[in-house]
């Protein structure tokens, strides 16, 4: 159970009076990330920044949503303190301990200096905290870290050998002294456990499985994210932009890297010491925090015809289409196991060769190939063998090695001849020949060297994507966050099959077999319902649409009628081209923006809908996500029907294949037919031009699997 609802990050601070009233920095930060977004707070005194953190904490608890808050100091002690100061070693004895003795007023006065004094006289000779304004120094509390000796407790903890640049927790004054963030910062800790009980723990010392969690965190983690984000933002402080960082890329992070990072705490750490959530996760934790990248917004005359054009023949609406149109969706980079289907932002290269090095092909026995003599070819063996993923030594002068599948060449083994073609007898191998230089072996890199173009940006990531990436030592990819597709019917006879169906009612076919195209393409299509033809419904159902998605397929009122809503509304408040494509079905195809938004305003009749999604639709939308413009493979077939075609429109046919490979169609072209569109396993395209088909003819036919479906 490590999905969380919202992530809480906390940018601690040890000052001894309240923050300036303009946020500053090195002041307490606050972040919180949920679904609906990122909020940020800033907290004058460490009283306040607790009554905002309590609140958020109560919320979340009575929404039921769970909260994962990380606070960026310390939570534990290297490992020996605790014991040393409480007879336990359990980090929650020292926050307990710390609770009784921290005083720490509401305009942040505090006494930590003299319980740093009252901690290391419990402690033999000089330390271990140390750092204070000198008037305090003393023999207690040195005022230089090389002045400590003999208290015997150990500097770092296990974690910060992971993070070399963190402070020690001995450290109390100037940079970094986290020692004073924890010594203030556990009491609150303790304070929160008391207020929370069963419903809060603390990790790795409880499991994470109640509705909230604490952490330790360091947001310099994410350094370079935070730089990025702060560069974007000039007003923004360096702790604003770090709160926000990490709360942003722990609530993007995935289930599973998120329960590794849980995972990644060593035992021995796990009951004084502590550890830093995301270290041992690093690689994904950093994906998860770059900067999405905003696209640019279309022109609003990217659907327009050239002037004069009317009746647009189905080449050039496809050619309008794919010059006019570019990604709309925000790009971001994402642990590979998550980026099936999605489709690639940039260029990607190897990081390594395949194969890393040369290795065997078959099962056999290596030589240098430069030893052989005439055939029949008989050589010594040498000891061991070679086997994948083992270094076997080097192989002598004119010997063999027995070598298996996989395995690296070793020095002095150029190549391998198969174990079938060799006898064995007496510690030596004999085969006949010829035996080509360099056989049964695979040289390094010879599928990619490292540095090589392995996947151009545009491609939607296949599994044997995934597998070429991960071969080639590349672990993230920047791809596109989905397309967000609207899907809206529109007309008065529409309704959900249901009981207030009248024999008037036609049922929306459209919207099911959308949502269910835009879902195999791997959009994320979302239901818009029906709107009836009213212009102000149609209005409020195309603002609505436009608010939360990428594009906007709409179907119905494209037509020029009375009751063509879409097409009257768009053309009076929207930018609009309305294209008349000569093709059939189809015609009326409405292409335009709403409030920035692409709208494909598709014929009502669902044949025409369905035809007119997969031939335009389609490449456009995979466009808009960032991908390549799609063709579907087609293939020439003998036409096992006959058909008289006049010239100018373009044609698509209800067809499948015969057992013969032969191409046959539905028995009606009505376009009203919706039982042809499933009985049809592709279409069969004619182009505008006249024709007379007889059986046997070759006609072009496209499966529907060519258009992923
Ligand atoms: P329209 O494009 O609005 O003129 O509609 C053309 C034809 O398609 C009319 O017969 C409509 O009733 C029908 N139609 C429109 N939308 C749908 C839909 N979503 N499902 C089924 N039929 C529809
Ligand atoms: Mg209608």
């Amino acid at each position: 159970m490590t999905v969380f609802d919202r992530i809480l990050i906390v940018d601690w601070s040890a000052r001894s009076a309240p923050s300036p009233k303009k946020p500053a920095a090195d002041a307490i930060w606050i972040a919180c990330a949920e679904a609906d977004g990122l909020t940020t707070w800033y907290a004058r005194t460490r009283a306040d920044a607790m009554a905002r953190i309590e609140a958020i904490l109560q919320d979340a608890l009575d929404k039921g949503d769970r909260v994962l808050a990380g606070f960026d100091f310390p939570f534990g002690y290297p490992t020996g303190f605790t014991t040393a100061l409480t007879g336990q070693a359990s980090a929650p004895a020292v926050w307990d301990w710390l609770s009784t003795h921290i005083e720490d007023g509401n305009d942040n006065a505090n006494n930590r200096f003299n319980v740093a004094k009252a901690l290391n006289r419990r402690f033999p000779g000089i330390g271990p905290f140390w750092g204070c304004p000198t008037a305090l120094a003393d023999t207690d509390l040195p005022d230089r870290g090389n002045a400590r000796r003999g208290h015997g407790i150990t500097e770092r903890r296990l974690v910060e050998a992971q993070v070399p640049r963190a402070q020690p927790v001995w450290k109390l004054f100037t940079t970094g002294s986290v020692g004073s963030q924890a010594l203030l910062g556990l009491p609150r800790i303790q304070a929160l456990l008391d207020r929370f009980g069963n419903d809060i723990s603390v990790w790795p010392f409880s499991h994470p499985d109640t509705p909230i969690v604490l952490a330790e965190i360091y947001p310099s983690l994410l350094d370079e994210a935070t730089q990025a984000l702060a560069a974007s933002a000039p007003d923004m402080t360096k702790d604003e932009a770090q709160v926000r960082t990490l709360a942003q890329a722990l609530h993007r992070l995935s289930p599973t890297d998120l329960q590794a990072a849980f995972d990644a705490a060593p035992a021995e750490a796990r009951s004084e010491e502590g550890w830093i959530l995301g270290v041992g996760i690093e690689a994904a934790l950093r994906a998860a925090a770059r900067p999405d990248i905003t696209p640019p917004r279309l022109k609003n005359d990217c659907f327009a015809l050239p002037p004069g054009v009317d009746w647009v023949p189905v080449p050039q609406a496809l050619d309008t289409l794919r010059d006019g149109l570019t990604p709309v969706v925000t790009h971001t980079t994402v642990p590979l196991r998550d980026a099936a289907h999605l489709i690639l932002a940039r260029d990607v290269t190897a990081v390594r060769a395949h194969p890393p090095r040369a290795n065997a092909a078959v099962d056999g026995y290596g030589f240098a190939h430069e030893t052989l003599g005439d055939a029949p070819h008989i050589l010594p063996l040498t000891q061991g063998a070679a086997a994948a993923g083992r270094d076997a030594p080097p192989v002598p002068t004119g010997r063999a090695i027995r070598i298996l599948t996989g395995a690296a060449l070793p020095a002095g083994v150029d190549t391998v001849v198969l174990e079938e073609d060799t006898t064995v007898q007496d510690g030596h191998i004999a085969f006949g020949g010829p035996v080509r230089k360099g056989a049964n072996a695979r040289d390094a890199g010879e599928d990619l060297a490292a540095g090589a173009s392995a996947l151009t940006a545009g491609r939607r990531l296949t599994p044997a994507d995934l597998g070429l990436l991960t071969a080639t030592g590349v672990s993230t990819a920047p791809v596109f966050q989905p397309l967000n597709v609207a899907v809206l019917s529109t007309g008065d006879e529409l309704a959900d099959p249901g009981p207030k169906s009248t024999e008037t009612t036609i049922f929306d076919a459209n919207r099911p077999m959308l949502t269910a195209l835009l879902r195999a393409w791997h959009h994320t299509p979302h239901d818009c319902g029906i709107a009836p033809d009213d212009r102000n419904a149609v209005r409020a159902a195309l603002d609505a649409a436009a608010k939360d998605n990428d594009a906007i397929l709409t179907s119905g009122g494209a037509s020029a009628g009375d009751e063509d809503h879409i097409s009257a509304l768009m053309t009076a408040e929207g930018s609009v081209a309305t294209w008349r494509v000569a093709m059939k079905p189809g015609r009326p195809l409405l292409l335009g923006l709403w409030n920035g938004v692409p709208v494909f305003g598709l014929p009502g009749n669902p044949v025409a809908a369905f035809v007119c999604t997969l031939i335009f639709a389609r490449p456009a939308l995979n466009v808009l996500a960032g991908g390549d413009w799609l063709m579907p493979q087609s293939f020439t077939v003998p036409a096992a029907f006959a058909k008289r075609k006049k010239p100018g429109r373009h044609e698509y046919l209800r067809a499948r294949l015969t057992p013969h490979g032969t191409a046959e169609v539905f028995k009606s072209e009505g376009s009203g037919r919706i039982s042809g569109i499933s009985w049809a396993e592709g279409l069969v395209e004619l182009d505008a031009g006249e024709r007379d088909i007889k059986p046997g003819d070759p006609v072009r036919y496209i499966p529907f699997a060519s258009f992923g479906i």
